[in-house]
């Protein structure tokens, strides 16, 4: 038996509990993860806290990133005893995820936990991590170098965004950080923000075109923050576009793109395939100073992700949140 936090429905009632799981109730899959580490992302909140539209069938595992060793393997690239990690292809939402002591999936959604990273560190980067890393590797698809001019990255005091500042003034990039939450101005400056800006920087003033301050942007927010931040990059600058913590709607005219030839980039790291996966986190575990990565982490146990969640939807909680189920 080990321990699993379960999302129920019942009668419309979505609950999340720690249970007692048998190994006899795990899903189908060639690869069986003794998970030692998890981590909590703005989308295990939710589907915690509500269920669908992040849950697609119950019940359900939440946990969308996992940590740990595999106990058994039908799939001839995985051996008992191998570390290895996997993040989203539907983890915690369609197939039991990593917020339990057991997890059974298809062997092509795990890779070799990255050299030189433990998987506390693995787990610390995490989804958010990844994702961060997709968004500076869609900047650079489109020219953006360090000389190209500073970077806008908002959520700044969530997951993503604070890996993003990291990975970006690690590259050299003068980086610019937008937070709702001032007092993490010393936090920022320490994972490299050159400059600190509040939320309201990105209210929409209702012009098609702002002032043009920003070479690229990282956006997690969606809404008008992701209008606002498309209409004040320059000409030929890249916006990379990954998250709606602000909400679903992009209300926004076609100016930025036919006017400053400015580049949109959706960024999904669900469905990203096996390659850019690789190559992202060949990068994460090069380039990120282990230091500052260790100053975003704060570690919790299994029993204590339930109570958390709501705190992570509310915005009250800065970086990243391992956990630590064995
Ligand atoms: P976190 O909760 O860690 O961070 C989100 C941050 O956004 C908050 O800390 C806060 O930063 C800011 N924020 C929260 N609510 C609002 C609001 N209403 N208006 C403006 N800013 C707000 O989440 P993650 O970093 O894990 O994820 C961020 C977003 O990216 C989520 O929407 C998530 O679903 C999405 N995501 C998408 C992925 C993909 O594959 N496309 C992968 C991973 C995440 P501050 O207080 O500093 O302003």
């Amino acid at each position: 038996m080990f321990e699993a936090l379960m999302i129920r429905r019942a009668d419309g009632v979505v609950t999340t509990r720690l249970e007692q799981v048998g190994p006899d109730a795990l899903p189908e899959g060639d690869v069986t993860v003794q998970v030692s580490h998890s981590s909590l992302n703005y989308k295990d909140a939710l589907a915690m806290t509500r269920g669908a539209p992040v849950v697609r069938r119950f019940p359900m595992v939440p946990g969308i990133d996992l940590a740990g060793r595999v106990v058994q393997s039908h799939d001839p690239v995985y051996q008992p005893g191998d570390q290895v990690i996997a993040t989203g292809w539907g983890l915690g939402e369609s197939h039991w995820g990593g917020l339990a002591g057991m997890a059974r999936l298809p062997g092509r959604w795990l890779l070799p936990r990255p050299g030189g990273l433990s998987a506390r560190q693995a787990m610390g980067i995490g989804t958010a991590g990844f994702t961060a890393m997709l968004c500076v590797m869609a900047l650079e698809d489109g020219g953006l170098t360090p000389a190209s001019g500073p970077i806008i990255v908002n959520g700044a005091g969530g997951g993503v965004g604070g890996m993003a500042i990291m990975l970006l003034a690690q590259l050299g990039y003068e980086v610019v950080a937008v937070t709702g939450r001032p007092q993490l101005h010393a936090y920022l400056t320490s994972l490299g923000a050159a400059e600190i800006l509040p939320r309201d920087t990105l209210s929409p003033t209702g012009k098609a075109l702002e002032t043009a301050r920003w070479a690229g942007g990282i956006d997690v927010v969606g809404n008008d923050a992701l209008a606002t931040m498309c209409a004040s990059v320059m000409h030929g600058g890249t916006v990379a576009a990954c998250g709606l913590a602000g909400g679903m709607n992009l209300p926004l005219t076609v100016a930025p793109f036919i006017l400053r030839n400015v580049r949109l980039q959706g960024i999904d790291s669900v469905m990203c395939p096996r390659p850019r996966r690789m190559a992202a986190w060949a990068r994460l575990a090069r380039d990120l100073d282990p230091t500052r990565l260790d100053s975003m982490l704060h570690d919790a146990p299994l029993a204590d992700a339930i109570g958390i969640a709501p705190r992570i939807l509310a915005g009250h909680i800065r970086g990243r949140t391992v956990i630590t189920v064995a």
